[in-house]
């Protein structure tokens, strides 16, 4: 049995369609039409439907984290594994649960969570959304780096990919995990995620082996001299041989300006205000808007884990960007980012019927459609459907 959603205006990933009907059988898109149908429901001159948000970068088990703004960053680390240190299993589920709730509440269906031990990937399952889950890997030490590869591995076994979700690699940074760890994810054969290029100290610290990060290593016991790296570029030329990339911040340091297919950048604006960042990646005279992935990254380092409200927040920041290319950012870049792209992303036949309806401050006329005014206007989504199910009903 089929659904019909009339609205107002639906963009569905490639163009925006004025007067539109989405039709949906069996939690898939079966077509985007002007016709009308008997038994179809209309959602009102002044509604638009858009595809289901992509948050491609969250570390849903931090949700439970509150910690204060700050612009130093390696106090920070230090307050995150703290916060770490107490969380138990029990409450490591439910900050991942309140994460997972909290982003559906923004429209988010698909996530890319970046997980310390992967338990996302059931909770994830549970509560129907899809993604991938990217065990975190790090360690600089040989026998760190031996157990958290052999633990990926052994995980890894158990988690074939399902219709939803799927599996990926994440090496926390460069300063963090070993090149041996980042070789391992650039040939595996699975999406990979990492954070590079983040703050000046990191910069600091793959040229010179000290400053803050250095510091940190040797309080902890670890030789600053088993990181292997002189530079951002460098971690670049390794991990640039993987199909579906997602560089992390990229706010300094030397990223390669020509990623090839699958390969992206992903800002968080939240964690960029958060720590009060000077460099801003979008000011780069190279910077181009579909190489780019906008996310919300943890609750560590941001108030909340509202896509929308980031989204709405680069939209004033920067109206020279295209409201198509916005939206690519939390939908079709993220989707090809994780290598999902010909499933979630875009609201085409045979596509996830995964998509939120939001409302306009009037109905949209025939002449100019008012693709600027979706950030200005809407504030929250009234509701969130994946696959074809409502998931946050109208409110
Ligand atoms: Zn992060």
């Amino acid at each position: 049995m089929s659904q019909i959603f009339r609205c107002g205006l639906l963009w569905n990933g490639e163009e925006f369609i004025p007067n539109a009907a989405l039709v949906i059988s069996h939690g898939k898109v079966l077509a985007n039409t002007f016709e009308s149908s008997e038994g179809e429901t209309d959602l009102g001159p002044d509604s638009v439907i858009l595809p289901g948000l992509i948050n491609a970068h969250i570390h849903l088990d931090l949700s439970f984290a509150r910690i204060s703004p700050t612009d130093n960053f390696v106090l920070w680390i230090q307050k995150v594994l703290e916060h770490r240190m107490e969380l138990s299993p029990k409450t490591t589920l439910e900050a991942i649960r309140m994460g997972i709730q909290e982003s559906l509440h923004s429209g988010v269906t698909s996530l890319g969570d970046i997980s310390p031990n992967g338990a996302s990937w059931e909770v994830l399952e549970e509560l129907g959304l899809k993604g991938t889950i990217y065990r975190e890997c790090l360690g600089l030490t040989p026998e760190r780096v031996e157990s958290t590869l052999c633990q990926w591995e052994e995980w890894l076994i158990h988690h074939e990919p399902t219709k939803s979700i799927q599996a990926g690699i994440s090496p926390h940074a460069p300063f963090t995990t070993s090149r041996k760890i980042f070789e391992f994810a650039a040939h595996c054969g699975l999406p990979v995620t990492t954070h590079l290029g983040e703050t000046p100290e990191e910069v600091q610290f793959l040229s010179h082996r000290n400053g803050p990060i250095g510091e940190l290593l040797l309080e902890k016991g670890i030789d600053p001299a088993l990181c292997h790296f002189q530079s951002v570029g460098e971690v670049v030329q390794i991990i640039a041989k993987t199909h579906r990339l997602g560089l992390v911040h990229s706010n300094y340091g030397e990223i390669a300006h020509a990623l090839g297919v699958g390969q992206f950048r992903v800002h968080c604006p939240g964690t960029h205000s958060y720590f009060s960042r000077k460099s801003h990646p979008f000011d780069h005279p190279k910077f181009c808007p579909e190489e780019w992935v906008l996310a919300t990254d943890g609750r560590s380092s941001n108030a909340d884990l509202n896509l929308w409200s980031q989204v709405k927040m680069v939209a004033k920041e920067r109206p020279s960007i295209a409201p198509e290319a916005l939206l690519r950012m939390v939908t079709v870049n993220p989707a090809r980012m994780m290598g999902m792209g010909k499933q979630i992303g875009k609201l085409l036949p045979q596509m996830a019927a995964d998509f939120v309806i939001g409302r306009f401050n009037r109905p949209v006329g025939k002449e100019e459609l008012p693709t600027k005014k979706i950030f200005d206007e809407i504030e929250e989504f009234e509701s969130v459907w994946v696959n074809g199910e409502a998931k946050k009903a109208n409110s």
